[in-house]
C-alpha cells in the first residue's frame, strides 16, 4: 500500500497489520479511493475515531496528523510516516 503500513509518525506496524481509514467517512461524500484513504494500525486507527487527533493528505497526498490541544496547543501537523520512500 502507498503508505507502506501504519502512517502514524513513529509507527511501525507492517501493512497486513494496518486498516484503511477513511478520510472522510463515506456518509459525509467520501471515496474509496486512495486519495481518502490512509494506512493506519488497529490502535492508531482508534485513536482518530475517539480522541480529538485529526489526519488529513497534504498536496502531495501525503498523511499529516494533526494532535488534539491536550497533546500541542497549537496543533502543529506531524508528517506521517513514509516507510515506503526510496531515496
Ligand atoms: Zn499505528
Amino acid at each position: 500500500m502507498r503508505d507502506g503500513g501504519c502512517a502514524f509518525p513513529g509507527g511501525s506496524t507492517p501493512p497486513a497489520w494496518a486498516d484503511a481509514h477513511h478520510l472522510r467517512h463515506w456518509v459525509d461524500g467520501g471515496d474509496t479511493d486512495l486519495d481518502n484513504l490512509v494506512m493506519l494500525c488497529g490502535h492508531h486507527h482508534r485513536l482518530m475515531h475517539h480522541t480529538d487527533w485529526e489526519v488529513e493528505l497534504t498536496e502531495h497526498l501525503r498523511p499529516q496528523f494533526i494532535p488534539p490541544a491536550s497533546v500541542d496547543l497549537f496543533r502543529t501537523p506531524i508528517p506521517g510516516n513514509r516507510p515506503d520512500l526510496v531515496s
